[in-house]
């Protein structure tokens, strides 16, 4: 059983039942779910989460299932101290949330954990969704554990490593040609027609929830705080907007005090919609083309985009785009100070927490916490100039020669 009530539209506050659809009919805009607070909390205390299992579903009575969860493992992933590279930023107190180690290798699974559960309830024997890579690679991982059918819909020219990620799992994989985009607006369509269950489409209020609990992590895993500054990436602007969330609901719920949290938004210079409007001071994001190494979170039509730019205002927060290079230099910063190889990605904040940090945005006793939300190994390609090595004899005269280490 579960405490969510309706479907409610984020801008007039239509209600609607708890049904696969995502838009507003009156005014087009995204419904988000709404839950019985009160009934909450009368039941969740830190003890009963504690009790939970080592999973996002710990949290289970803040997500809106009814059902079993399909469950891979996804979360509980650690809140690392980065002491090292806090020394190198000039951060006293910095955290990595490293959701690199999730089932399928981004923090993707604990959206389409909740997702496909919900697809499951309401009976759809296919799933589908719009991918840059990562989402493709969780749907068909779950929808295999679940037993129902996944198309994902992917734009041409994905990393090799990514399309491997997501076939292993045998979906019907389709690629378009155009960009994610492109990619979006045919799903878009497709939904009308077909009677599946699209994640980030009909299913989208529920994908949402799931980003929540990686916010819930950070609190628990802190001793129950909210941390003074968050840096997270966004493409579609969600996760961003969700961590925000948990973090609000945890404090309504009396689990951790008052939230006063600065979220600062991160993105790839080359697909910086959000924090172009954040820079300008506009109201209204416009899209753009994307292009850059980040391909996981290049989307230039952000659906979340006006509630990211909402979120990073109203918190006090900011926003910050880097170029590929700087992209490159944060992945490697990160491998390179606390052992994590992150994707593009996890680069884009590295690199965005350097700036914020040097320009004073951040402050030094700030304790901070940065959302590495996907792995490396699947995108080798941008950081292959990393590899040398010396090549010797299989003899110790050689190995001292060629290392230069004779006396
Ligand atoms: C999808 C994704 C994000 C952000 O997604 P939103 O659409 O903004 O919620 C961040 N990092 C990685 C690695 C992703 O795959
Ligand atoms: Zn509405």
């Amino acid at each position: 059983m579960s405490y969510a009530r309706t479907l409610r539209c984020r801008k007039c506050g239509q209600e609607y039942p708890l049904k696969p659809i995502n838009l507003c009919e009156f005014c087009l805009s995204p419904l988000e779910v709404n839950y019985d607070y009160k009934a909450i909390a009368s039941v969740v205390t830190r003890e009963t989460i504690a009790r939970g299992p080592a999973s996002m579903w710990r949290y289970r009575d803040l997500l809106p299932v009814e059902s079993e969860a399909v469950d891979l493992g996804t979360g509980f992933t650690p809140l690392v101290r980065a002491e090292n590279l806090g020394r190198e930023l000039g951060l006293d107190q910095l955290y990595i949330k490293n959701d690199c180690l999730t089932p399928t290798y981004s923090f993707k699974d604990r959206v389409v954990s909740v997702a496909i559960t919900k697809a499951k309830e309401f009976g759809f024997e296919t799933v589908a969704c719009a991918s840059t890579g990562n989402l493709a690679a969780s749907v068909a991982a779950h929808a295999a554990k679940a037993g129902v059918k996944a198309y994902v819909f992917v734009p041409s020219g994905l990393e090799v490593g990514k399309l491997v990620g997501i076939a292993i799992y045998n979906p019907v994989i389709v690629t378009v040609e155009g960009s994610y985009d492109d990619v979006n607006r045919l799903c878009g369509k497709l939904v009308g027609k077909y009677k599946w269950g699209f994640i980030n489409v009909n299913l989208r209020p529920y994908y949402a929830e799931g980003s929540k609990t990686l916010g819930y992590e950070v609190a628990e895993q802190l001793g129950w705080r909210a941390p003074d500054c968050v840096v997270a990436p966004a493409a579609s602007g969600l996760l961003f907007t969700r961590i925000w969330k948990g973090l609000d609901e945890l404090s309504m719920l009396k689990l951790i005090e008052p939230v006063n949290t600065h979220m600062f938004v991160a993105q790839a210079a080359g697909s910086s919609p959000i924090v172009n409007a954040f820079q300008a001071g506009a109201q209204h994001v416009h899209p753009v083309q994307p292009d850059t190494i980040a391909r996981s979170i290049a989307i230039g039509n952000p659906a979340d985009g006006y509630y990211a730019l909402r979120v990073a205002r109203q918190s006090g927060g900011g926003a910050c785009a880097v170029n590929d290079d700087e992209i490159i230099a944060g992945v490697k910063l990160l491998a390179q100070t606390e052992g994590i190889f992150a994707e593009p990605t996890g680069g884009v904040v590295i690199a965005s927490l350097k700036k914020l940090v040097a320009s004073g945005m951040i402050k030094r006793h700030e304790m901070t916490v940065a959302a590495i939300t996907g792995a490396g190994p699947r995108t080798q390609e941008v950081v292959a100039d990393m590899v040398r090595s010396y090549a010797i004899q299989p003899n110790l005269e050689s190995f001292e020669e060629v290392l230069g280490l004779k006396v």
